[in-house]
């Protein structure tokens, strides 16, 4: 993350006696551009300036920018300076962003058709945790219905479902079963039977949907591929070494 600024120099010619001097004036700086991964979306772009306060004293600048992929609008602080003693350079630094960048780092194993939601529900779950549960209790429901097979007419049922499942293991059944306890579908019938819906959390749903999230994702597809990765490379090694390939 790093602002450029286009600076104008003077450069001002003097006598001292005999001798002639010579010294550079910072005449004036305009900030040019800031490169910065975009809070929205998570893309590394040179944001648009849309808007430019200088503060005095000193080269500080408010900048309002805009995302070139999303045209979310961000707000940045930042700084000129010439130079900087520690680092014995030109320093030039963003002093404040907002909002704040929080990297949603999603294993690539995880299908497109879940990702948006799931990286969305991790952005505003300090914002907004009605809207982040909603989300998360979507893909949740989304995911036990496409990759298990498992639908009923509410969430409560396919947990159930879910968890007798015999593969799964047990820190998972345990952690989706709290699901049900934690969000008390029991006084919230709506997260039951329509999972998308925007209601009221209880403390620490919000991040508890995100948890479990986390482990049925790392079981559900990560595992699945790691594991489908190291069976082919010992079936590889088995065929140059003129062995048949193991027994799926
Ligand atoms: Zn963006």
């Amino acid at each position: 993350m790093e602002p450029k600024f286009e600076v104008d120099l003077d450069i001002n010619q003097y006598f001292d006696g005999e001798i002639e001097q010579q010294i550079t004036v910072l005449e004036d700086v305009k900030p040019k551009s800031l490169s910065a991964e975009c809070p929205h979306c998570g893309v590394y772009a040179a944001m648009s300036l849309d808007s430019v306060v200088t503060r005095e004293p000193g080269w500080k600048f408010d900048l309002i920018c805009s995302c070139p992929n999303c045209r979310q609008s961000l707000f940045a602080q930042g700084e000129y300076s010439d130079y900087d003693p520690d680092e014995d350079s030109k320093v030039s630094r963003v002093l404040a962003l907002y909002p704040e960048f929080q990297p949603v780092n999603l294993p690539p194993e995880i299908p497109d058709k879940y990702r948006g939601d799931y990286r969305e529900a991790i952005l505003i779950k300090k914002i907004s945790p009605k809207a982040s549960a909603a989300l998360s209790r979507r893909i949740l429901q989304n995911i036990i219905r496409e990759e298990f097979g498992i639908k009923h007419r509410s969430l409560a049922q396919e947990i159930d479902d879910f968890i007798k499942l015999p593969n799964v293991p047990s820190y998972l059944s345990s952690a989706v079963d709290a699901i049900r306890n934690i969000g008390n579908f029991a006084a919230h019938p709506l997260k039951d039977s329509r999972t998308g819906e925007i209601v009221d959390v209880e403390p620490g749903e919000a991040e508890w949907l995100i948890e479990v999230l986390d482990s049925l994702c790392d079981f559900a597809f990560v595992q699945p591929e790691k594991l489908k990765k190291r069976k082919e490379a010992l079936n590889n090694k088995l065929q140059s070494m003129g062995k048949p390939p193991m027994k799926s």
